[in-house]
């Protein structure tokens, strides 16, 4: 194995890593199906070599992209300065070899590669979008409150029957706890998620005429509301532009090399310092997005990854194309997706309402 292809893309190992600890796995974590981590008895290096073999058509894929965004200059060098890993990189690039920032890389290329992962993302998620059903911010906030420690496709089974009943803060706030705890028992921690909604109704309905601030600093006064619920409220109700750090994003900075922090906050600020502004929403989208189909927590689909030769932990999941194809979820595998009425937009299937679920 030569070392020559390793420069373009990476460093070595992953040992050590580990995932967003103990954040809750807020929406959509509809956890990638499980992993028979291990290959047959190891060889020595023999990872390392099989995976370039494979990987046609991922870099087909990427190769055949075009810049759109709007971040000009980086968009035009970025593809001379990735060639040697993106085009037709030489069998050793193709190497499993993740772990450590890229070699050698300066801050500069790496925003590049960032920005351009943001791109090439935006070409395969043109339709990225909140994936959590709502019809105004009192829905939405109530809706990110409820999706921690489930998935975004369990909150949206759950809320229908939630806002038919109680449809303001008023009437949320005037709610029997036991009868709002028993609407949302489906999406589990129903006692804390009812107190947290009882309080944070209760809150709009005195302190801000029953309308959802479009503040953080308001937002953050509710009580169960962070500054990930807040963000999101921010971005997708009332358009302030605003990254929302889950577990998914979290993972992925990570793995793209982007920043190393741990704690949601200082990702946040790091990976604000790269990117303008007016992509922070629909960059945290297309980042969940992709975390929910392809870049699994657990066994992440390499194989069939589209940023793969962006990516310097390529190889930390399957990178057999086959295998990697059967890993893919929602629209990306032909299943329905998580919201009951997504976008138009949207390419796959809406998803079924609760006891009708597939
Ligand atoms: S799926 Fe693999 S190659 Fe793609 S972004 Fe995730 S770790 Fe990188």
């Amino acid at each position: 194995m030569t070392r020559a292809g390793r420069t373009a893309r990476t460093g070595a190992d992953h040992a050590g890593r580990t995932s967003p600890a103990g954040k809750a796995p807020a929406a959509g974590s509809a956890t990638p199906g499980s992993a028979a981590p291990g290959q047959a008895p190891a060889k020595k290096k023999a990872p390392a070599k099989k995976a370039p073999a494979k990987r046609a058509p991922a870099k087909k894929a990427a190769a055949g992209r075009t810049t759109t965004a709007p971040e000009g200059a980086a968009a035009k060098k970025a593809p001379a300065r990735q060639k040697p890993s993106a085009g037709k990189a030489p069998a050793a690039a193709r190497t499993p070899a993740a772990g450590r920032p890229p070699t050698g890389e300066s801050h500069l290329a790496m925003v590049r590669r960032a920005r351009r992962i943001n791109r090439e993302l935006a070409d395969v998620y043109p339709y990225a979008h909140p994936e959590l059903d709502f019809r105004n911010p009192f829905e939405l906030l109530v809706a990110t409150v409820l999706s921690a420690q489930t998935t975004d496709l369990r909150v949206n089974q759950t809320t229908p029957a939630l806002f038919a009943k109680y449809p303001t803060p008023e009437d949320m706030a005037a709610a029997p706890p036991e009868e709002l705890e028993e609407l949302i028992r489906p999406t589990g921690f129903f006692r804390a998620k009812a107190k947290s909604l009882l309080g944070l109704s209760a809150g709009l309905r005195d302190n801000f005429g029953g309308r959802v601030p479009d503040r953080l600093e308001d937002l953050v006064t509710l009580p169960g509301v962070g500054r990930k619920t807040a963000n999101v409220v921010l971005g997708n109700a009332y358009g302030v532009p605003g990254i929302t750090v889950d577990t998914h994003f979290g993972r992925l900075v990570r793995r793209w090399r982007l920043t190393e922090r741990e704690e949601p906050e200082k990702v946040e600020a790091e990976i604000c310092a790269i990117f303008p502004e007016s992509e922070w929403t629909m960059l945290s989208h297309r980042t969940i997005f992709h975390g929910r189909r392809i870049c699994h927590s657990r066994k992440p689909a390499c194989g069939a990854c589209p940023i793969d030769h962006l990516c310097p932990s390529y190889g930390e999941g399957e990178t057999d194309p086959e295998k990697a194809r059967k890993l893919l979820k929602y629209e990306k595998g032909g299943y329905p997706g998580q919201r009951l009425a997504p976008p138009p937009d949207y390419p796959g299937r809406p998803a079924a309402p609760l006891n009708t679920a597939e």
